[in-house]
């Protein structure tokens, strides 16, 4: 018997969920700020919903899906990605009707699970946060998206971000870049990844985006997509361009990053940085104009976004950036002797109906054991209860800082700890 995580997971204990919870609500504020609300989908969906959007020739279909059959013989799958599941709500609920202001503005965070081989941000079981945006095609929305990732990661505090962009164009301009790769590669088969050599026939712009050497050194002299886009596609990919550049966002062109999955089209983006020498990508999204129709909804462009949790949480170890994460303790009641343990309940109880966060001791141990686990939890304050504070109804209460004290009396601390925390200078 295995009683061990699986492969690729991850328990995440109290003191990393506080970073996580940190993480996840100071995206939930940026995001507040511009008028996304949250949506939350189910976990697994019917496996058509991912494979015929996200492609039925890319890795995460092919080779990453956590997909079975249920107890009444469905077709199930563990989400790999969260577009799909979200254009599928949009559809099923009618998003689309007229009476729901648009852009519909979504933001969802949540597990997703591929079946990768595990290393350093890679995971089966991962963490994203991601944000779309229905019914507007104004390259402003593209920009937007853009500038709330860019925000996100400035203000939390990660450096030597770099966003690659790139267009893949309208549908049309796509299919004759496609052509014009196919023929560039056909030639140059043979030195190609046995992975790419199918992916030559089945989706060749996910050559582009191969990360073994040999179709790296292939790719270099590829045609640019940019040179195939028809004049609607340059132009709106020339104001995405033009706004990021009014905002200061600074960008990098990368003709070359087409993104796996295919549902996108004109603006595809990346925010990258660079984790021990190897370039990793926190974040990813896009177009995709033709999803919502693909689903069975009204023609409704969408663009949007998904960053890596555990990738963000990595980056942010490794460049050294202390998140302000509070764990610390209110009041912690050391306890002495079993007469005073009833008393001790209905003293944490009380300050806790008031809002402060206590604890104390359970376990009847040395008060000097139990004043070194105040200092651990980072207690602001510290009551000794013993029986004679019991009998007396007077007890000291220690600023566990700077040693002060103050002696009041139980029934004051019960009615209004607030006042006495106050005169210790809290
Ligand atoms: P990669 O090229 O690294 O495999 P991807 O193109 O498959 O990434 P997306 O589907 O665009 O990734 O997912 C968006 C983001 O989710 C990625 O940029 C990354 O931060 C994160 N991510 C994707 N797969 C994993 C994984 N297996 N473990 C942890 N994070 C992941
Ligand atoms: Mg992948």
């Amino acid at each position: 018997m295995k009683l061990q995580k699986p492969k690729g997971t991850q328990d995440i204990l109290p003191q990393d969920a506080a970073k996580w919870q940190y993480v996840e609500e100071f995206a939930r504020k940026t995001f507040r700020k511009y008028h996304y609300g949250e949506i939350r989908t189910p976990i697994f969906e019917h496996y058509e919903v991912i494979s015929r959007s996200v492609g039925d020739t890319t890795d995460i279909v092919t080779k990453e899906m956590y997909d079975f059959y249920d107890k009444g013989d469905r077709h199930i799958t563990l989400r790999p990605e969260g577009t799909a599941p979200v254009v599928r709500s949009y559809v099923e609920n009618k998003l689309f009707a007229p009476e729901v202001q648009k852009p519909v503005k979504v933001y969802y965070m949540g597990s997703m699970f591929r079946y990768e081989r595990p290393q350093a941000g890679r995971l089966r079981e991962f963490h994203q946060i991601g944000a779309e945006c229905f019914g507007s095609s104004n390259p402003a929305t593209d920009v937007e998206m853009i500038a709330m990732a860019a925000q996100f990661f400035k203000e939390i505090g990660i450096r030597n971000v770099s966003l690659q962009l790139n267009s893949l164009g309208n549908p049309d301009s796509r299919a004759a870049y496609r052509q014009a790769l196919i023929d560039y590669l056909t030639p140059l088969k043979d030195s190609l990844s046995a992975d790419s050599q199918r992916r030559l026939a089945e989706n060749p712009l996910r050559v582009l985006d191969s990360k073994e050497k040999e179709d790296k050194a292939a790719v270099a002299g590829a045609p640019s997509i940019l040179d195939y886009l028809d004049e609607d596609s340059r132009v709106y990919f020339e104001a995405v361009r033009a706004m990021l550049e009014s905002l200061d966002i600074p960008y990098v062109i990368n003709t070359n990053m087409v993104r796996g999955l295919d549902y996108y089209n004109h603006t595809i983006f990346e925010f990258t940085t660079d984790v021990a020498g190897s370039e990793l990508t926190i974040c990813a999204g896009g177009r995709y104009d033709g999803l919502v129709a693909y689903f069975g909804g009204p023609e409704t462009p969408g663009v949007g976004f998904g960053m890596g949790l555990e990738r963000l949480l990595l980056v942010l170890d490794k460049q050294g950036v202390e998140l302000p994460v509070e764990t610390g303790l209110d009041v912690y009641v050391a306890v002495l002797g079993a007469g005073a343990n009833s008393s001790a309940l209905e003293l944490v109880q009380a300050l806790r109906a008031q809002g402060f966060a206590a604890e104390r001791d359970y376990l009847d141990r040395k008060l000097k054991a139990q004043f070194k686990s105040a200092d651990s939890f980072g207690a602001k304050t510290l009551i000794t209860l013993g029986e004679s504070e019991v009998e007396s109804g007077q007890v000291t209460v220690k600023n566990n800082q700077n040693r002060s004290e103050v002696t009041v009396s139980l029934d004051q601390i019960q009615s209004n700890f607030q006042s006495v925390f106050e005169a210790l200078g809290f």
